[in-house]
C-alpha cells in the first residue's frame, strides 16, 4: 500500500465545522473594518526576499530564521510571505495611493514562518491586521487600537488585556539603548546565549526575553520611560489620553518591545491569560520610518496584526466548542415520484430563499433519512412518500421540537413560500 501523505508540519487543514467559525470570524472582521473606514488589500504569497530583510530587520527572528526562502526558476530570492506590513507598504507605494493622502487599510490572509510548531505557533498562519498612514498624532495610534478592541469586544472574550509602551524615536532610542547596554554588559556572562548574541545588535530586544537566567537582569534594567525625549514623551502621554476618552482600560508595560525593527514610539499588545505561553493575540505599534525605508516618502503610520488561530482559541475557551445551532431543511423523498416532486421544490429553496436545503438522492428508509438530517444540522425535514403523494400534503417535522405540520403540495414557488413562512425564513 503507497504511504499516506500528510499536511506538512506546523500547518492545518481548516475542516468543517470549524471553517464555520472562521467564516463567522472574517465576516465580523470585514464589517467591522468597513465601520472604521479601511478598504482591504490583498498581496502575493510571495515577495522579493530583500522586501522582507528591508522592511522588517536583520535582527530580527523573522529574518534571521523564520523566513520560508526559495530560489525561483529565474534565479531570484523569494519569500514566502512572513508578515503584511512590509507587502501592504510595498503595494501602496507601487500604486501611488500615499501621495493621496491618508490610507486606511487591512488584510486577512496567511504568514509563513520557520518556528517549532507547538499549541498556537504554527508554520502557516493566519493574520488580520490593519495599517493607517499619514497620520502623526496619536489619534491614530488610539484609532487602530480601538478597531482590535472591538473585534474583542464583540466577542465577549474576557480575559484579555491591552499593554501599551513607548520605544522613543531616532532621537532619543540611542540614549536608551547606551543605558541599557551599560546595565546589561556587566553580567554578559551569566545572560542566555541568545541574550548574549543579540546585546550588542539589538539590546531592546533583550527586554521581552523569556529565558528564566534573563529575568532577573531584565527586571532591574532602565525603564525607557525615563528616556523619552519630549515629543516623544507627549505623544506617549496624548495615547494615554486617546485611550481614556475611548474607554479602552490599559496598562503601560515598559518590557514590551515588539521584535521588529520599524518600530516607532508606540507599541501595544492584547494578550488572554487562557492561552498559556503563546498568549500574544495581537501586537502592533507605529512606525514612522518604515515607509522611507522602503524607499517611500517620509510619512507616519500605524497599524497591529492579530492571530487568527490565537483568537479562535480564546473565543472557543470562552464560549466553549457548544454544537452550532440546527439549520436548515432537510428534504427526504422515499421513492422515485417523491423525489421528482421534492427536487424542484429544493430547487426554488436554494434559488429564492436563504434557507440551507439538503437531499439526499439514494432509496433509503425514513429513519436513515432522518439520520442524514442529524449528521447536516438540519432543523426541519420536508418529508414526501407515497401517501403524501396521494393526499397532496407534505409532513414538515421540527427536528428540535419534534412536532409535525402538513403542508400542501402546490407549485414550488407555493411551498418555498409556505416554508419560509412555517420557519420564519431565518434558518
Ligand atoms: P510571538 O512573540 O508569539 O512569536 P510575534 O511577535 O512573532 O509573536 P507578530 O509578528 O507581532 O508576532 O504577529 C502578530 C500576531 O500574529 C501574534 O501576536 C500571534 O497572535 C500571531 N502569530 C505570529 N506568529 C505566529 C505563528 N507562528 N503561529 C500562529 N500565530 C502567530
Ligand atoms: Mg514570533
Amino acid at each position: 500500500m503507497a504511504s499516506k501523505i500528510t499536511a506538512p508540519r506546523g500547518t492545518q487543514d481548516l475542516i468543517p465545522p470549524h471553517s464555520a467559525r472562521w467564516q463567522e470570524l472574517e465576516a465580523k472582521i470585514h464589517a467591522l473594518a468597513r465601520r472604521f473606514g479601511y478598504a482591504e488589500v490583498r498581496t502575493p504569497l510571495f515577495e522579493a526576499t530583500e522586501l522582507f530583510v528591508r522592511g522588517v530587520g536583520e535582527t530580527t527572528d523573522i529574518v534571521e530564521k523564520e523566513m520560508y526562502t526559495f530560489t525561483d526558476k529565474g534565479g531570484r530570492s523569494m519569500t514566502l510571505r512572513p508578515e503584511w506590513t512590509a507587502p501592504v507598504v510595498r503595494a501602496a507605494l507601487e500604486h501611488q495611493m500615499l501621495a493621496r493622502g491618508p490610507q486606511r487599510l487591512y488584510y486577512v490572509g496567511p504568514i509563513f514562518r520557520y518556528e517549532r510548531p507547538q499549541k498556537g505557533r504554527y508554520r502557516q498562519s493566519h493574520q488580520f491586521g490593519v495599517e493607517c498612514t499619514g497620520y502623526r498624532g496619536a489619534e491614530a495610534d488610539a484609532e487602530v487600537i480601538s478597531l482590535g478592541w472591538e473585534l474583542i469586544r464583540a466577542y465577549g472574550i474576557e480575559g484579555v488585556s491591552l499593554r501599551i509602551n513607548s520605544i522613543g524615536d531616532a532621537s532619543c532610542r540611542p540614549r536608551y539603548r547606551q543605558a541599557l547596554l551599560e546595565h546589561f554588559r556587566p553580567n554578559i556572562a551569566q545572560l542566555s546565549e541568545e541574550a548574549q548574541r543579540r546585546i550588542e545588535r539589538n539590546p531592546l530586544r533583550l527586554l521581552d526575553s523569556k529565558e528564566e537566567r534573563d529575568l532577573r537582569f531584565v527586571a532591574s534594567a532602565p525603564h525607557f520611560e525615563d528616556f523619552l525625549c519630549e515629543e516623544c514623551r507627549e505623544h506617549f502621554a496624548s495615547l494615554r489620553a486617546n485611550l481614556d476618552l475611548l474607554e479602552i482600560p490599559y496598562s503601560i508595560d515598559w518590557r514590551i518591545v515588539r521584535g521588529l525593527d520599524y518600530y516607532t514610539r508606540t507599541v501595544f499588545e492584547v494578550s488572554s491569560n487562557v492561552l498559556g505561553a503563546q498568549s500574544t493575540l495581537c501586537g502592533g505599534g507605529r512606525y514612522d520610518d518604515l515607509i522611507a525605508s522602503l524607499g517611500g516618502p517620509n510619512m507616519p503610520a500605524v497599524g497591529f496584526a492579530l492571530g487568527i488561530e490565537r483568537f479562535l482559541m480564546v473565543v472557543e475557551a470562552s464560549r466553549g466548542s457548544a454544537a452550532a445551532p440546527r439549520a436548515g431543511i432537510q428534504a427526504i423523498a422515499l421513492g422515485a415520484q417523491a423525489r421528482a416532486t421534492l427536487l424542484p421544490i429544493v430547487g426554488e429553496l436554494r434559488r429564492a430563499t436563504e434557507i440551507p436545503a439538503f437531499m439526499d438522492y439514494e432509496e433509503r428508509k425514513l429513519l436513515a433519512h432522518l439520520k442524514i438530517a442529524d449528521r447536516n444540522g438540519a432543523r426541519f425535514a420536508l418529508i414526501v412518500g407515497s401517501e403524501e403523494l396521494a393526499s397532496g400534503q407534505a409532513v414538515l417535522r421540527d427536528l428540535e421540537g419534534r412536532t409535525d405540520r402538513r403542508l400542501p403540495l402546490l407549485s414550488p414557488k407555493d411551498v418555498a413560500d409556505a416554508l419560509v413562512e412555517a420557519t420564519g425564513g431565518s434558518l
